[in-house]
């Protein structure tokens, strides 16, 4: 718990008075805005066993600045701008700003021809160019209702299907303690070769780790890597030669790594191969615990 590497960051929820903590490991920066902060989010059990985010504004130099508790369905009228208790700026958006989702030329609008994800949270709109031909309507809400996602999807998925996938999506945004929009770049990729698929448990760990993956960073040593060289076949009977390098390769880059996140990797490694077959291979890899997989989240340290 005290390797120098790390940033501990603690706070007191306002409203449950719990002591919540997280690690921050050293590939992380804080990288802070016009105002010196960085925006994060910690979803926690609080009051009355009532599941609770609050935002949370930290500086550079780790120290939690502000909180703001929001509750779900009614966030949008609760203004977040009630902040009177606090002497450093707040959010004060009232507006929903909104981006664009820069396509990854693996992405292919096969079936997934145009999403816009509204974040009541952080009060952004992501959205890709409007589709075109013949298309079915997609609408969905987190469990909390922070997160709104619209989808056009090809009527060639079923539409139970494709709501399946868009929900879990929707429910694990909701729970980004901090959110990188650059991760919707291979989100989409993925979806798009995904979603005409059931979707499983393995997916939507996927998907999990893509969408946390720049704040989580994968670690493994020597002896995973011998390990891997000893069982592979064992461990992974279908596997064809050229992915048993991809997986050697993998665990190997990862090796006592300290100051790549999982984000860096999937961006390197999706000029070579796709953000989806990286993904089942780092699930492979964390599945069989030859990898490890550090991520900054928030959890309480008192009751
Ligand atoms: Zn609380």
């Amino acid at each position: 718990m005290n390797k120098p590497n790390r940033v501990i960051i603690t706070y007191i929820c306002n409203i449950c008075q719990q002591k919540r903590m997280t690690i921050l490991p050293k590939a992380l920066d804080v990288r802070v805005d016009d105002r010196g902060l960085s925006e994060y989010v910690d979803v926690h059990v609080c009051e009355d066993s009532k599941i609770k985010a609050n935002i949370l504004f930290i500086d550079s130099d780790h120290a939690v600045r502000s909180q703001v508790s929001v509750t779900g369905k009614e966030k949008e009228k609760e203004d977040v701008t009630d902040t009177s208790f606090l002497n450093i700026p707040a959010p004060t958006k009232t507006e929903f700003s909104e981006q664009q989702i820069i396509l990854h030329r693996r992405f292919k609008a096969n079936f997934v021809k145009e999403i816009m994800i509204r974040d009541k949270l952080r009060q952004l709109i992501y959205r890709t160019e409007d589709g075109e031909g013949e298309l079915t309507q997609i609408y969905c809400n987190s469990p909390m209702g922070f997160i709104e996602i619209n989808a056009s999807i090809s009527t060639r998925v079923q539409k139970e299907l494709a709501l399946e996938w868009i929900s879990k999506i929707a429910t694990i945004l909701e729970e980004v303690v901090h959110f990188d929009e650059r991760t919707f770049t291979h989100l989409l990729a993925y979806l798009d070769e995904r979603i005409n698929k059931n979707i499983e448990d393995k997916e939507i760990a996927e998907m999990d780790f893509l969408l946390n993956s720049p704040i989580s960073v994968p670690i493994s040593n020597q002896e995973s890597l011998d390990n891997f060289g000893k069982q592979a076949e064992k461990l992974f009977s279908n596997l064809a030669i050229i992915d048993y390098s991809y997986y050697r390769s993998i665990l190997d880059e990862c090796i006592d790594n300290e100051n790549k996140t999982l984000f860096d990797i999937i961006e390197t490694r999706s000029q070579k191969i796709s953000a989806a077959y990286f993904l089942s291979i780092f699930y492979d890899l964390l599945r069989n615990a030859l990898i490890r997989l550090e991520k900054f989240q928030f959890f309480t340290i008192s009751g």
